[in-house]
């Protein structure tokens, strides 16, 4: 059998640049990103992006059974060329449309989601993927080091953003390791990071409209060195901002999550 570097080595496959593809291409890498994702026999399993397999096959040794989505016709073909559907379930399209709960059986086993994911895509996705939050035990993924950063990011820091106060919100954020550009064929011209999240459960997390959550970090980010007294004015007069604690004379990335959905049932409230 030919392996996933030989084919991507000879240019077997043509890297798209439209579907983002860097193909992971260093052994040690690809170990340690499993290692991270720890899958188990039993795990309901789907890997975003299978690509050329390189994450797909040591994920199909673990666990019992695989599924896969991926977009490229000419990808597809090959990954069903080498492996069997007694392990892997290919669902050919678009992630973005993708409908994570078909995958669900019982509530009990939720699902774990990995992928080495195509940076064009990745905050759209990122967004799809909230709204199966609930049915998710976890996910691990390979983005741009910098999203990773606004996506872990604390408040204070020059990093935090909407990104971070939208994840943050639904998911505990960690980074865990950075990737050179090295390890891929062809290589990114940025750095890569691995990030796991996982979803916070109902005790964990004080539910809010998450529309109105998205339009007012919106309006609150949109010029994130002013103050917000000045960026909400249309939205929230500063006594309101007061009330849940948060300075009028604040700007946007000093208020921490919880601040901010606090403001959200108290807009939500008045209405
Ligand atoms: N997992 C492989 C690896 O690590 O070498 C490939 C990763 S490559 C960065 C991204 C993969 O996602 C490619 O296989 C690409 O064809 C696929 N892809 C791109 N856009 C997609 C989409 N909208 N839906 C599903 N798969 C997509």
């Amino acid at each position: 059998m030919v392996s996933v570097f030989e084919e991507v080595k000879h240019l077997k496959h043509i890297p798209r640049k439209r579907f983002g593809q860097n193909f992971l291409n260093s052994p040690g890498v690809i170990r340690k990103i499993v290692q991270a994702i720890g899958p188990k026999p039993d795990d309901l399993m789907v890997e975003i992006g299978p690509g050329l397999a390189a994450l797909t096959e040591p994920l199909m040794e673990a666990v019992k059974h695989l599924h896969v989505v991926e977009i490229d016709r000419d990808l597809i073909a090959g990954l069903k060329e080498r492996f069997s559907p007694d392990k892997l379930t290919i669902h050919e399209g678009d992630a973005l449309e993708f409908d994570f709960s078909q995958l669900i059986q019982t509530p009990e086993r939720k699902l774990r989601v990995a992928g080495n994911l195509p940076y064009n895509i990745s905050s759209p996705l990122l967004f799809h993927l909230a709204e199966y939050a609930d049915q998710v035990q976890d996910m691990h993924f390979m983005l741009q080091k910098e999203v990773v950063d606004r996506m872990a990011a604390d408040p204070g820091s020059g990093e935090f953003g909407r990104l971070s106060v939208m994840l943050q919100y639904r998911y505990w954020i960690e980074r865990l390791f950075i990737v050179p550009p090295g390890a891929f064929t062809p290589p990114p011209k940025v750095d890569s990071a691995i990030v796991r999240l996982i979803p916070k459960t109902p005790d964990q997390m004080q539910v809010c409209d998450v529309a109105l959550l998205g339009k007012v970090v919106t309006a609150a980010f949109g010029q994130r060195r002013k103050m917000l007294r000045k960026n909400l004015k249309d939205i929230a007069d500063e006594s309101l901002l007061e009330s849940v604690g948060i300075a009028p004379t604040a700007r946007a990335e000093e208020v921490p999550v919880e601040a901010w959905v606090r403001l959200i049932n108290a807009l939500s409230a008045r209405h």
